[in-house]
């Protein structure tokens, strides 16, 4: 293995070269980034960078002097648009395409839209660190109408800090409860109760019929005054470039349980990765940090693995995610289903400080937090362990004792 090529020049791709260098790599590493700009996090778009607080160069991955130490050959600004599995090639946009030896699919996800958002005059998404500055210097001004479409955690998350810089914000969303698919309809309600107390009216089980210049329309009539329209309805893998690779796509690269995608040497990582986790014994996409940032490492790990002719491992984890909403701090361990039982072990939903355990079958399936770190965390071990939920709701008083 001479040459590694990377596609997707963010977290989890970096995170695969900084493995592949710190296990002793001395080949050449060609990042494909489809940005202009180096790997930045994304976690701060919706918070500290859109609230005017940071400056992009607060969000660098990596100082520059880290990376030049990581020597990887760049190509920003370069889409891939196709992969040969067979010739071992990938063809970028410019004409150009690039022979690998190893590869790295780390294309990560990209925004869903409405098709009536470009009739109005002020719609974005919220992705890219351009995306981000383009929906804050509409503001920081205060003062505006910001209608959010999507009840999500990227949606709540705008929500927030556009009502902290003074605007008047109204959360749009189609389903019963806000954050149903993050954490079931009861804890969803219950933490997007916190925007009652800030003043941001959020309507349930509203469909959006229309969108206007400067207005939504919903399917029972009713119209919400919109100066800046914010659409937050999801992502979608970004896995438009491998049409024709004769890789199995199905709400993402379709891998095994090491991260491989089913030809040699070819791993994929982060957002655009759905794989089989051994520990939950079900195949899942997760669109969170920690994620793409362990998924990252691993198939650098698995990359030199196969190389040496030694067996890769299954990636198996707990999976874990935060967000973060005015003063308060949710965080996330484990995997909820939709009809897990639910119950609050720590605090309480009305003081907006509270921890609940999830479980089903009688198995802990996952615990969220609420400013309430001390109970959430060590619940990593537990779930690792498969813990019973009786055992779970116990060690959880003994924690919030
Ligand atoms: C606003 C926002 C806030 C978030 N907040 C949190 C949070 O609080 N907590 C949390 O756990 N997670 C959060 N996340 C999620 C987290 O940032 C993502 O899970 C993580 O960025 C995924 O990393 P990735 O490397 O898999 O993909 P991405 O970060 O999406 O990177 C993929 C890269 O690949 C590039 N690309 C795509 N197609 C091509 C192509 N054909 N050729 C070349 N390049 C291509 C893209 O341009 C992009 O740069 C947030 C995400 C956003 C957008």
């Amino acid at each position: 293995m001479e040459h590694v090529v990377i596609v997707g020049a963010s977290l989890a791709g970096l995170r695969a070269a900084e493995t592949l260098r710190s296990g002793g790599f001395e080949g050449r590493i060609t990042m494909i980034g489809g940005e202009t700009h180096h790997p930045y996090d994304r976690p701060p778009l919706s918070k500290r960078l859109l609230s005017g607080e940071w400056e992009p160069d607060r969000i660098a991955l990596r100082k520059s002097d880290q990376m030049d130490g990581l020597d990887l050959h760049w190509r920003t600004g370069a889409r891939a648009v196709g992969l040969d599995v067979e010739s071992r090639t990938v063809f970028v946009g410019d004409g150009t395409h690039v022979a690998f030896d190893g590869l790295v699919i780390a294309t990560g996800a990209e925004p869903r839209t409405l098709p009536a958002q470009r009739n109005h005059r002020s719609a974005h998404v919220l992705r890219t660190v351009d995306d981000a500055l383009a929906l804050r210097a509409e503001l920081v001004t205060g003062g505006k109408r910001v209608v959010v479409i999507g009840a999500g955690f990227i949606g709540l998350e705008v929500a927030a800090t556009a009502r902290q810089l003074d605007n008047a914000v109204t959360v749009l969303e189609g389903a019963p409860a806000p954050l149903v698919r993050g954490l079931g309809a009861e804890m969803g309600a219950a933490v997007a109760a916190i925007h009652g107390d800030h003043g941001v009216e959020i309507r349930c089980d509203a469909a959006v019929h229309d969108i206007t210049a400067d207005s939504v329309v919903l399917a029972d009539g009713t119209t919400v005054d919109a100066d800046v329209l914010v659409v937050g309805i999801g992502v979608s893998p970004s896995v438009d470039w491998l049409d024709g690779s004769g890789l199995t796509i199905h709400d993402g690269v379709v891998c095994g349980p090491d991260l491989g995608v089913g030809h040699d040497g070819i791993f994929a990582a982060g957002d655009v990765a759905r794989w089989h986790n051994q520990l939950f014994d079900e195949p899942m996409r997760v669109e969170h940090w920690t994620n793409a940032a362990e998924q990252g490492a691993h198939v650098g790990t698995n990359l030199l693995a196969w190389r040496d002719g030694e067996p890769t491992h299954a990636y198996a984890p707990v999976p874990f995610f935060w967000s973060e909403q005015y003063d308060r701090r949710i965080q996330f361990i484990g995997r909820p289903a939709g009809d897990d039982e639910v119950h609050v072990v720590a605090g309480s939903v009305d003081d907006r400080r509270f921890a609940a355990i999830y479980g089903s079958g009688g198995r802990l399936r996952g615990v969220l937090g609420v400013n309430m770190p001390r109970v959430v965390m060590p619940f990593r071990n537990h779930l690792e362990q498969r813990m019973s939920f009786d055992d779970a709701v116990a060690v959880a008083a003994e924690l919030a004792a």
